[in-house]
């Protein structure tokens, strides 16, 4: 049998095969960010206020406001990401009612928040800029948040 940690490279391998360089690029930014969202919203969903609970959906995700898929350049744009339960807050209510939700975020970002997102996705339409400079960005803001303790 591997030793343990032998079987942790073995599954990080067959991991990185299957998600793929762009794949595993993508995690680590995802990784970032969420780290710095939990901490800049304190450990706490947006929309109903408590923090991570137990049992499957329970756990908080950074959401984001304007769609990463259509808007890829948003995708790591802190003011474009609020922390939110998987569920139901996320998928199972903002995913259900997009439309309310994002007049939701109006009401408690502030319109000009949400007018600002906007501007920036219809300038960068689908592109998904620059992929090295947002790491730059993210580990300066991880290490102002994460790093001080
Ligand atoms: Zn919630």
């Amino acid at each position: 049998l591997p030793t343990y940690a032998a079987s942790g490279r073995m599954l990080r391998r067959a991991r990185l095969r299957r998600v793929g360089r762009r794949g595993a690029v993508l995690q680590s930014l995802d990784a970032l960010l969420r780290d710095i969202v939990l901490y800049r919203d304190g450990h706490r969903c947006r929309k109903c206020g408590l923090g991570k609970r137990p049992g499957r959906g329970g756990g908080l995700q950074a959401a984001h406001i304007i769609p990463k898929g259509a808007h890829p350049a948003l995708r790591y744009h802190l003011d474009n990401v609020i922390l939110l339960h998987a569920y139901p807050c996320h998928l199972g209510w903002w995913h259900k009612d997009p439309v309310a939700a994002v007049a939701w975020a109006r009401s408690v970002l502030g319109n000009a928040h949400i007018d600002r997102l906007e501007l920036l996705a219809r300038i960068h339409g689908r592109s998904k800029g620059d992929r090295a400079a947002t790491r730059i960005y993210l580990e300066a803001v991880h290490a102002h948040y994460l790093g001080l303790h």
